[in-house]
């Protein structure tokens, strides 16, 4: 397919359609509310979004159970649940270029980043759990004479998904994807910011042969739709991705209500260690520059404190802000665009304060990206100490806090020293230190000589309050199924 071109894209948005609706049961409808959704780009109403009540929140979930007590999803071959799986990322990739623009349309990042990086994720998700659906099986232990134990994996039920607005749809396949391939049916409320291609998402499940009921989303305010949701009594587990404080409101949300399962990718203050013995600075100079300022720094696992080693710090820095003129703040819809927008002015004003509470903490400010464009802030880099605000809080932005330090006891404890663990990384030459760091290191992810390598086979899930559970990979299921342990007695009869 050729490159689209900036024209091209204007012209797609311009024939646009945009829906709003709920989709409750196979079918757009109307919400019993509504708010005008609006781009980040230059603020302009995009459309009504429905944003839904209690009584229609509660009507998805009660179609969410009915479709899984009758097994119409959970109850067809493997082979068939392959197939519709396949097909739905076939017509994802028929719809990528609608889907990219919606993306970047709702977030505000880059229209070659949605298309490219986002989509493609996306769809390969849900072609790697299409696979998997044949290929989950069960266990026999090794017991005693005279029995025969079962293990094995069932869909759990039903699925309350709860996500964040700053990969909405790829966010979203690493939760609808398992939960399908299991059979399981899954109500979804996307973040009130960016509903448009989560909407899309499932009436295009929807077509591809998911049935009716089995995926619905009720977009709206986290405190009626979500809370709805993490308080229900007929939603077996609930799977977020978002901050850390909503996390924890709906850990105790599952205590007051029916101990749903609750897992949760929250936030993160990941660490970027450079030893002087690094076998390229400019390349871990480019994954410090990337693992940062990409999607304009609303990424959890992103790379916001950059350790660097006394002796290297005047070479290294040099490069890094060198290196970060790549991400140039522009238009989302030029397709040659390396940063976009934040997500609203709510959240620009948020990261311009990050910025200047550090200035006036003492921090010294190396790069200001401040002042960028509407609803843009540029790369901007603080040489700070462990203990300035910006380089202990989740800004959540394009800010990057640089401290020094003289050797690996001590990189590692100003690693460990957040109440995070989501990701962390060490670039050196050598093999032993690299080890024996990766090891000490308190995170889920741990990158050696790259920052923030992923692929659908590998687990992604933080430490300490960076979350509990997995996405991705087959330790994803954990999520969404339950263990049904059967012991048969041999010598019966
Ligand atoms: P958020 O917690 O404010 O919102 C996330 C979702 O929770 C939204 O849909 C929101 O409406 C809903 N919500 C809010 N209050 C609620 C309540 N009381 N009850 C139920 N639901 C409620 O997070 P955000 O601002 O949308 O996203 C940014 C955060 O997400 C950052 O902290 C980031 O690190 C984190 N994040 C983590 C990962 C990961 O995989 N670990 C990935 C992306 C984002």
């Amino acid at each position: 397919m050729k490159k689209m071109t900036t024209a091209d894209w204007q012209t797609l948005r311009e024939n646009l359609t945009l829906d709003g609706k709920a989709f409750i049961n196979g079918k757009r409808v109307a919400g019993d509310n509504s708010e005008t959704a609006t781009t980040p780009i230059d603020n302009s109403a995009l459309t009504e979004v429905a944003f839904c009540s209690e009584a229609q929140t509660n009507e998805a979930v009660a179609y969410a159970r009915q479709t899984f007590e009758k097994g119409v999803w959970k109850n067809r071959s493997p082979a068939t649940k392959k197939a519709v799986l396949h097909r739905f990322a076939d017509l994802l990739e028929a719809n990528r270029q609608e889907l990219a623009l919606l993306e970047t349309l709702d977030t505000g990042k880059p229209i070659s980043h949605s298309y490219a990086h986002d989509l493609q994720g996306v769809i390969n998700c849900v072609r790697w759990y299409a696979e998997g659906v044949d290929k989950i099986y069960g266990e026999i232990p090794t017991t005693g004479e005279g029995s025969l134990a079962l293990v094995q994996r069932e869909p759990i039920g039903v699925i309350g998904g709860i996500l964040p607005w700053n990969f909405p749809l790829l966010l979203l396949s690493w939760k609808v994807a398992p939960a399908l391939a299991l059979g399981n049916s899954i109500v979804i409320k996307p973040s009130e910011k960016t509903s448009l291609s989560t909407l899309r998402f499932a009436e295009i499940a929807h077509e591809a042969g998911i049935p009716d009921g089995v995926f619905s989303v009720v977009p709206g305010w986290g405190q009626d739709v979500g809370a709805t949701l993490s308080l229900h009594q007929d939603i077996d587990s609930l799977v977020f991705t978002g901050s850390t404080a909503t996390a924890k409101r709906l850990l105790i949300a599952a205590g007051q209500s029916n101990m749903k399962r609750v897992s949760a990718e929250t936030g993160g203050k990941s660490a970027n260690i450079v030893f002087a013995d690094c076998y390229d600075l400019d390349k871990a100079a480019e994954g410090a520059v990337h693992g940062v300022f990409y999607n304009q720094g609303q990424v959890c696992i992103a790379g916001t404190r950059l350790l660097v080693e006394e002796s290297i710090y005047d070479d290294f820095i040099a490069k890094v802000i060198d290196k970060a003129s790549y991400y140039t703040p522009g238009n989302p819809l030029d397709s040659d665009c390396t940063m976009g927008c934040l997500i609203d002015d709510e959240h620009t004003a948020a990261v311009t304060q990050h910025i200047d509470n550090a200035i006036a903490e003492g921090a010294e400010l190396l790069l200001d990206g401040r002042g960028a464009g509407h609803n843009q802030v540029g790369p901007t880099i603080f040489k700070t100490t462990p203990k300035h605000s910006v380089a202990c809080e989740e800004v959540f932005g394009p800010v990057l806090s640089v401290m020094t330090f003289s050797n690996e006891e001590e990189a590692i404890a100003i690693a460990n020293d957040s109440i995070y663990g989501l990701g962390a990384a060490v670039w050196t030459a050598e093999l032993n230190k690299a080890h024996r760091v990766a090891s000490a290191l308190q995170a889920g992810s741990v990158f050696i000589n790259n920052y923030n390598d992923g692929d659908m086979t590998v687990p992604w899930g933080g430490y300490k309050q960076s979350g509990t559970g997995c996405d991705k990979s087959f330790h994803a299921l954990d999520k969404f199924s339950e263990l049904k342990m059967t012991w048969i007695n041999l010598n019966a009869g």
